[in-house]
């Protein structure tokens, strides 16, 4: 059974559709991320989940009971923000104890157990009588983690809590959240605009734009069988090449298109003249970008080519590249949906 089952989801501020007209269907145990560009609804999907948003329509339902008339409190969620929002007067004990105290009920020493039963949890024992402004980035992290795990939530939500960290501690923070989320096998819906975070992160991912999911599938399947033009650009860096043709619009991705001199061995292949304009050197990959003739005019193009690939190629130069057909993606030109190659 779903955890967690979004119907219609739709959330208006006056004019804005912030989220409109959302299904998702998460199970036990599984991690989505939500992955969209900035405002495209990712945090007020979240609230709405969380009960902090009450909905313009759809229905919210955890653990199979539709819980839209429920305050936050009875959903069995916990949302840590991006901000982790500790309290800075308070020592870290305090501030995992917060949603006990808040919630009653409960005496000291019982309290005490559970704060101890999420700092061991996460790591975080020996930081229990320190503030928040002495903990290290990671470290706040992992309490608003623990704060948000006392009460033993049904399902985990998380919003972008990753992005206050330096790009070293956050592949870190990634690798250890994964490994809590998986040990623990609590239900998680996280947020993110990184996809390189989702694609790492995700059992499944759910991409959003402009209110709507766009489309929800592993990271494999939304990468290589993008189901329109939105995703297909989204996702990869670069994303991806889309190239105007008499009758749809035709895509392949920049590590698939390479130079003649990589073709060996390799069979089915649509060739196209790169007239390149530069040339960025990334350590194991260079990105080469020009410009191909297509119905259109002239196509910026992208290619990236693996260090194996040893071509001297010049900026101003122009040079046979390549594609392998079973690489080649089509798209609907007025709708931007993924189609059929058209057999004429
Ligand atoms: P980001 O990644 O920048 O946090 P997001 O994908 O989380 O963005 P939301 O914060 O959900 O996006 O916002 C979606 C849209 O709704 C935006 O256009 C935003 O301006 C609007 N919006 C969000 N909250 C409110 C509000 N309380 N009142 C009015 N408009 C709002």
């Amino acid at each position: 059974m779903a955890v967690v089952e979004i119907r219609g989801l739709t959330k208006h501020f006056g004019q804005v559709k912030a989220v409109d007209g959302v299904d998702l269907s998460i199970q036990e145990g599984e991690l989505l991320v939500i992955l969209g560009p900035s405002g495209c609804g990712k945090t007020t999907l979240m609230r709405s989940i969380a009960g902090l948003e009450q909905p313009t329509a759809g229905e919210v339902l955890i653990g199979g009971r539709v819980v839209n008339g429920l305050p936050p409190r009875a959903r069995q969620v916990a949302m840590v923000f991006q901000s982790y929002a500790l309290y800075p007067h308070m020592t870290v004990f305090n501030n995992i104890a917060f949603p006990l105290k808040a919630q009653g009920g409960m005496t000291t020493e019982a309290r005490k157990e559970k704060v101890e039963w999420a700092a061991s949890l996460l790591g975080v024992e020996h930081l229990l009588d320190r503030k928040p402004r002495q903990l290290s980035g990671g470290e706040r992290q992992r309490v608003a983690l623990c704060r948000a795990l006392v009460r033993e939530p049904t399902v985990l939500l998380l919003d972008e809590p990753l992005s206050n960290l330096d790009a070293k501690l956050r592949a870190s923070a990634r690798d250890e959240l994964q490994r809590f989320q998986r040990r623990l096998g609590i239900t998680t819906i996280f947020v993110t605009h990184d996809q390189v975070e989702a694609m790492g992160l995700g059992d499944r991912i759910a991409v959003m734009n402009q209110g709507k999911v766009r489309q929800i599938g592993t990271p494999q399947e939304i990468y290589h069988e993008s189901g329109d033009t939105f995703v297909a650009t989204f996702l990869g860096s670069p994303g991806m090449n889309l190239m105007e043709r008499e009758d749809c619009l035709l895509g392949f991705r920049p590590e698939h298109f390479l130079p003649q001199e990589a073709a060996e061995g390799r069979h089915n292949l649509t060739t196209f003249s790169l007239k390149v304009t530069r040339i960025e050197y990334l350590g194991a990959d260079r990105l080469v970008y020009g410009v191909v003739d297509s119905v259109a005019g002239e196509t910026r193009t992208v290619a990236k080519l693996p260090s194996t690939v040893t071509l001297s190629i010049e900026s101003g130069e122009s040079y046979p590249f390549f594609v392998q057909k079973q690489h080649l993606r089509f798209f609907d030109k007025a709708t931007g949906t993924r189609t059929e190659p058209n057999p004429l």
